[in-house]
């Protein structure tokens, strides 16, 4: 089994996998390269030959969601949509107009944090050849960064958008929405233990088979360390950080996760990890403490009873919410732990 060491999470589980018990039941398990990461299954099976046919499913469906919502693929759904929904409403399919309709229930909730037509802004970085946009092209772009530009319409199915210059891209919340289209097909097949993951984000099945999952949160600036593990069982956790997708000029850090009312980079925070029942809330919800910061972000997590957060700052420091039980394990080479914000 590879292990990728740009992916969000380390599931230390993954480590464990020949704990097999019942007689012909295995642990089965498969990471592939897909939609820009590494996406990762491992599940327990009575047959493990069938246990591989829910493998090679997952990551089927995987695929069909990367052909839907990659803004890579020219003839994708979003790519569709980015081309002609100034000129014209264009019909979505129910389940992309759903994302597109979850993702503005987030940035209502975020207060703008969350935005998809971030990518106006988005769409000139190439992190690999070290490309960012200049100055004149961020301050013409960020005039079109804003969900309310977005308009849906459900009798129709159709987006549109309200003018030129809108593109959207779901880059901060598909893979949350991968991996709890998996968990359905690990369920639907009878599976009990498992777990999905999609680059930062996983949705656990069950628990280990007696114990709970153990979920590494990485340490953002030591490549491949852990800060903090967390026990989970039947739950989603998504982190987002700013070390996945960046490159450094002059002392500046350049990276993925991008303030909607600036169109930079977001600052002050390192990594945002949030977890609660749907991966597709937890994936939305990382970005967006991430953007929102240790204050606002944790206020925000104090509002939804079911969802909680751990924010790394930009100093190195960790934050928990409210509901949190600090970890058992200490967080590594994190110099100090601070009171959380105030309750919703
Ligand atoms: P990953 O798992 O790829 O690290 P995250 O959940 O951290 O993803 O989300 C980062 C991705 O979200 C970016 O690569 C980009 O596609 C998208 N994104 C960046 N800024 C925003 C934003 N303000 N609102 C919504 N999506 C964003
Ligand atoms: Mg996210």
């Amino acid at each position: 089994m590879k292990h990728n060491p740009r992916a969000g999470l380390t599931l230390a589980a993954l480590a464990l996998a020949a704990a097999a018990g019942d007689a012909g039941a295995e642990w089965v398990g498969d990471a592939r390269p897909m939609m820009g990461t590494e996406v990762n299954v491992y599940l327990w099976h009575d047959d493990p030959v069938e246990g591989e046919r829910v493998l090679e499913e997952v990551f089927e469906e995987a695929e069909r969601i990367n052909q839907l919502m990659s803004t890579y693929i020219e003839g994708s759904g979003i790519s569709q949509i980015n081309r002609d929904a100034a000129s014209l409403p264009v019909v979505a399919g129910e389940e992309l107009f759903e994302i597109i309709e979850r993702s503005l229930d987030i940035s209502v909730l975020t207060l703008g944090a969350f935005d998809i037509t971030y990518d106006s802004v988005g769409q000139h970085y190439d992190f690999r050849e070290r490309k960012r946009p200049d100055e004149a092209t961020v301050q013409d772009a960020v005039e079109h960064i804003n969900y309310e530009l977005i308009e849906l319409d459900r009798a129709t199915g159709t987006v549109r958008f309200l003018e030129p210059g809108v593109r959207i891209n779901l880059g901060g919340i598909a893979k949350g929405y991968v991996v709890e289209r998996g968990v359905d097909i690990l369920k639907s097949r009878g599976v009990e233990n498992g777990i999905v993951t999609a680059g930062g984000d996983s949705r656990l099945l069950g628990d280990r088979r007696g114990r709970p999952w153990i979920v590494g949160i990485r340490d953002p600036r030591e490549d491949g360390q852990v800060a903090i593990s967390v026990p989970l069982e039947d739950e989603a956790i998504s982190t987002s950080g700013d070390y996945e997708r960046y490159f450094e000029e002059e002392g500046v850090r350049y990276h993925h996760i991008i303030e909607p009312s600036s169109g930079r980079p977001a600052g002050g925070v390192r990594s945002a990890t949030v977890f609660g029942p749907d991966a597709v809330i937890t994936d939305a919800l990382s970005t967006s403490v991430f953007v929102m910061g240790v204050d606002k972000g944790l206020k925000l997590i104090a509002c939804l009873p079911d969802y909680e957060s751990i924010v790394i700052d930009a100093d190195g420091r960790t934050f928990y919410s409210n509901g949190l039980q600090r970890p058992e394990v200490e967080p590594v080479d994190v110099p100090a732990t601070e009171p959380v914000p105030d309750a919703c």
